[in-house]
């Protein structure tokens, strides 16, 4: 049997998992729903700008929105002063309207639309430049409108083939064009897939050396974007050890294979601690270590977090409506289906647990461990939630509700769509209150209709 992988959790969600909101919520909604845990997304943006402060670097956190839709996180982005990461006028548009200012957005993305770069320039954002056509048509248009663009060039990583980012031919070619005109260079950007501390402490020095290139040239660069991809801690040491250890297919129903592999779901470096890392990393070719290089070249930091900014700050809550044995294990649906939990987008799945919370309280079943994997309400045999089977620790039952922890990062909404005519699960903002002494939880939907 599959080794269990259980997820970290947090105080505010162990309160909610114990309280008759969680159960109400389900009833009153009628449906799965998404609960948001606001409180976490400020303590992981305090932790971003404290690792900035200890290595002494001046930077900026900008939040990656598309890694979750709710509102309330731009919200809470606009208050803290972090910026935010948009990539499509929509993103842009939110931002705006949950009261980011303009400035202190950066948009990113391949190829931005006309009307996307127009309100840009407008309202004065940071544009991350992925092509010399790009670049042009952005000079055209601020001069069109008579103002003047700001952008950082976004840089092509070494190593695999990417499709974004200027190389270094490009590169030259694109500060000639900026060196007088509607077009000011603020820095360099890079964005790369993967959570590798090392290459992006690499690239970092390497955008450092660019900014001084640039400055000989005449111009005024004096910031670098190292992007996102501060990988998320979801399980322990031991469960992922023991898990990957013995991980084969008769694990899964219908024995699915995933050859694509698994997010790395426990990182023993993670979030805030990754950028620490980063900046006290030597880049290769340098002598100081990133925090002093850019300390010494007047360079700001900005970091783009998606998924660490959204750590443990929100969970996906499913009711059990069907229980079927199997070949000894059981197949369970649930109310909703995988397009609210987006992982299955890359051919994989979300590996954490979900928690089991019983509808009657335990009715004295004999000991686990009770393996099921689990299905959505939908009539497509891919639809699945888990194709893993679980290990529950009590033999689950209609009625009991199912909770996978801390999906606020991608698994939410990336993918979700009313398929089959079922509603979208809503959002559903938790706080915790207190009232003179006693402390509860209080909701509200994300947004109000
Ligand atoms: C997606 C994205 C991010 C966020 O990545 P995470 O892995 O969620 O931190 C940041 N910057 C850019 C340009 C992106 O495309």
């Amino acid at each position: 049997m599959t080794a269990p992988l259980r997820s970290h959790t947090t105080p505010e969600v162990r309160a909610l998992l114990a309280d008759p909101l969680l159960r109400d919520l389900s009833h009153g909604l009628g449906g799965p729903y998404h609960a948001l845990l606001p409180a976490r997304f400020d303590a992981n943006a305090g932790a971003f700008g404290r690792a900035l402060a200890e290595a002494g670097v001046d930077g900026t956190v900008y939040f990656a929105k598309k890694a979750n839709k709710a509102a309330v996180f731009p919200e809470r982005a606009a208050e803290l002063g972090l910026g935010v990461d948009v990539a499509s006028h929509g993103e842009l548009r939110e931002a705006l309207a949950h009261g980011v200012r303009g400035t202190d957005l950066v948009v990113t993305g391949p190829a931005k639309s006309e009307r996307l770069l127009r309100v840009a320039v407008l309202q004065g954002a940071l544009v991350a430049v992925d092509a010399l056509d790009e670049l042009d048509r952005l000079a055209a248009l601020a001069s069109g409108l008579g103002r003047t663009a700001r952008v950082l060039l976004r840089r092509l990583p070494p190593g695999p083939p990417s499709r974004f980012g200027l190389d270094d031919a490009e590169t030259r070619a694109a500060l000639r064009r900026c060196a007088d005109g509607p077009v000011d260079v603020a820095g360099f950007s890079f964005h790369l897939s993967g959570y590798d501390v090392r290459q992006r402490a690499d690239l970092a020095g390497r955008l450092v050396r660019d900014c001084r290139d640039a400055r000989e040239l005449g111009l005024h660069p004096d910031r670098i974007s190292i992007g996102g991809g501060f990988v998320v801690d979801y399980v322990g040491a031991e469960d992922w050890r023991r898990f990957t250890a013995a991980d084969r297919s008769e694990h899964y129903h219908a024995g699915r294979t995933f050859p694509g592999g698994w997010y790395p779901y426990h990182s023993p470096v993670a979030g805030a601690d990754a950028l620490r890392a980063i900046l006290a990393a030597v880049p290769a070719g340098e002598r100081d270590s990133l925090a002093g290089l850019l300390r010494a070249a007047g360079v700001r930091l900005l970091v783009e977090p998606g998924r660490a900014l959204l750590d443990q700050a929100g969970c996906t809550v499913f009711a059990v409506q069907g229980v079927k044995d199997r070949d000894g294990y059981a197949i369970l649906t649930v109310d909703g289906t995988s397009l609210s939990l987006s992982e299955q987008w890359f051919g994989s799945e979300f590996l954490p647990d979900p928690v089991l919370v019983p509808g009657v309280p335990d009715a004295g079943s004999a000991a686990g461990p009770y393996p099921a994997c689990v299905g959505a309400a939908s009539c497509l045999e891919s639809d699945m939630l888990t194709w893993r089977k679980i290990p529950f620790p009590v033999r689950p039952a209609v009625g009991d509700l199912l909770v996978y922890l801390n999906t606020a990062g991608y698994q939410m909404d990336s993918n979700e769509s009313p398929f089959h005519e079922l509603p979208l699960p809503p959002k559903v903002v938790v706080e915790q209150v207190s009232d003179g002494t006693a402390a509860r939880l209080r909701w509200h939907l994300d947004r109000h209709p």
